[in-house]
């Protein structure tokens, strides 16, 4: 064969030109273990944490571990059907999410497929589901009230729109009812909700959907579902999924709220993943991570600065605690990386102190420079009421004879506490709150008796509605009470006083 040289310059062209195309190869991998949700790939030479990996069956995997030779990863589908030596291509995407104003009303998965039987949602767009959260420059601080309805927390433990609120507790003390009734709140208040079950029992969550149906909050609400039967990975990408569906309002300038019911629940999925990844345990025989596994979740909570919009999420994550632990690992963790607690406690739910806030212990940090200024007046010396009505209390047992001061703020406390009860799925508009509060701090219900608070408050405020409407409308208007509103309300209340 005699080759010319030009020839061979043409050929070796005509190769490189075709170079790029023939390159062009699927990454892919055999199995060479699975079990538990778990898999292990061989010859994935390019993948990136947390890829999404094709499984046969049309089942996905999440790479979770890259490790020398091999790279471990979580199933989010059953792995029955998959086994060794099958081959995983790998897809160049990580985990996405449907986002958009169609999830609004819907009941999805963890990977956003509703599961409501009303057909498929069309999404605006995928949005990767774990990403860095805004930075500092990006943000501003709160200043926006987010009111929960609830008399106890608004006055005491106000919450802002971009904060991060834990609710804390045993079981059984009313932490879901909180997160619901303030859900239910937002109703006409321009705020969309998402309700993420982490590890919840079905009849729960459709328990709850029933209710927001009926108080017609499933119009402004998207709940996240992964329930205690769904697998570790689901339960644990699905408080992701769902603040990912709310940054996407976020950044269009609208408010969000997101409850994560519970986060205990999270953390222990986390840790089923993560022991069965062989990552070595720590505390708890939680992973190292799973501080960091939270506060990425959290940090995406903001209030956004003007200049992106200012759009923001508030978080009301939940923590389940044991006996009363709040010194536990998670727990600590979570109470670290938000603005503030409400704890509930058992005891005051079974004495019948429903909401059982504690306000001794509970804090906001920042949701005070949020509370509209009439509600600051009236709360103003609220806690310390209520710390004084505690410590006498305690004092009081033993039956020693009191002075006429300390059997005054015994009654005061006694008086707080029995407004601050309030029934589930009741929620109440910040200038109802304002005026019931106003009668009892300003000493108008002293002479009414304990048992009857309950009655007077709803006769007041009923009163209020049919003769009084002007105040509330003032107060709601004003945000401030000033002498004209205060003796508006005075007189109110001393007319009401004569009929009662
Ligand atoms: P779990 O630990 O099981 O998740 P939880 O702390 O979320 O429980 P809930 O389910 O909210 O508690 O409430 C427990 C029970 O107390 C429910 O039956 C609920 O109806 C009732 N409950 C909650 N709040 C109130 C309230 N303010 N008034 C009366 N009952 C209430
Ligand atoms: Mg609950």
């Amino acid at each position: 064969m005699n080759i010319k040289p030009e020839e061979i310059t043409s050929i070796i062209k005509q190769q490189i030109e075709g170079y790029d195309n023939k390159v062009e190869s699927v990454d892919s991998g055999t199995i060479i273990q699975v079990g538990d949700g778990i898999a292990r790939v061989y010859g994935l030479e390019n993948c990136m944490a947390g890829e999404l990996l094709e499984f046969p069956g049309d089942v996905f995997g999440m790479v979770m571990n890259l490790e020398q030779d091999n790279v471990g990863c979580v199933l989010l589908g059953d792995d029955e059907g998959i086994k060794e030596g099958d081959i995983v291509k790998s897809t160049g995407k990580v985990v996405e999410v449907p986002v958009g104003e169609a999830m609004i009303g819907r009941v999805v998965n963890a990977l956003g497929q509703p599961i409501d039987g009303k057909g498929p949602a069309k999404a605006a767009e995928f949005r990767p589901a774990d990403v860095v959260a805004h930075g500092v420059i990006e943000r501003k601080s709160v200043n926006e009230p987010l009111q929960t309805g609830i008399k106890s927390i608004d006055s005491m433990i106000p919450i802002g729109r971009g904060q991060r609120e834990l609710i804390i507790g045993d079981r059984q003390t009313g932490k879901t009812a909180i997160a619901i009734d303030t859900i239910i709140n937002q109703k006409g208040q321009d705020v969309i909700c998402i309700y993420v079950a982490i590890g919840q029992k079905q009849s729960t969550v459709a328990h709850i959907y029933n209710t927001l149906t009926q108080k017609g909050a499933m119009d402004y609400t998207i709940i996240v579902s992964s329930t205690a039967s769904e697998t570790a990975p689901l339960q644990y990408l699905a408080p992701y999924a769902g603040v990912t569906m709310g940054e996407y309002f976020m950044d269009q300038g609208k408010d969000v709220l997101i409850v994560y019911d519970d986060l205990s629940k999270h953390a222990v999925a986390y840790r089923t993943m993560s022991l069965l990844l062989k990552r070595p345990p720590a505390r708890e025989a939680y992973p190292g991570d799973v501080f960091y596994l939270h506060s990425r979740l959290l940090e995406r909570a903001a209030k956004l600065s003007d200049k992106l919009g200012g759009g923001s999420i508030t978080a009301l994550p939940i923590i389940e605690t044991q006996a009363g632990d709040v010194a536990a690992y998670i727990p600590t963790n979570v109470i670290s990386i938000t603005d503030g607690q409400i704890f509930l406690e058992a005891d005051l739910f079974h004495a019948g102190q429903r909401p059982a806030v504690n306000s001794g212990i509970s804090v906001s940090r920042v949701g005070g420079s949020a509370q509209i200024k009439a509600m600051k007046q009236v709360s103003g010396t609220l806690r310390l009421e209520l710390a004084q009505y505690r410590e006498l209390a305690a004092f009081s047992q033993f039956g020693s004879d009191l002075d006429n001061e300390s059997k005054r703020r015994l009654d005061k406390g006694k008086r707080l506490l029995e407004v601050f009860k309030q029934d589930q799925y009741e929620p109440m508009p910040v200038e109802k709150q304002i005026i019931i509060i106003y009668a009892v701090v300003e000493n108008h219900v002293m002479d009414v008796d304990v048992a009857r608070i309950k009655e007077f408050e709803k006769g007041l405020l009923e009163f209020m509605d049919t003769h009084h409407k002007e105040v509330g409308e003032a107060i709601l208007s004003k945000k401030v009470l000033d002498d004209e509103i205060k003796k508006m309300l005075n007189e109110a209340i001393e007319e009401y006083k004569k009929v009662f």
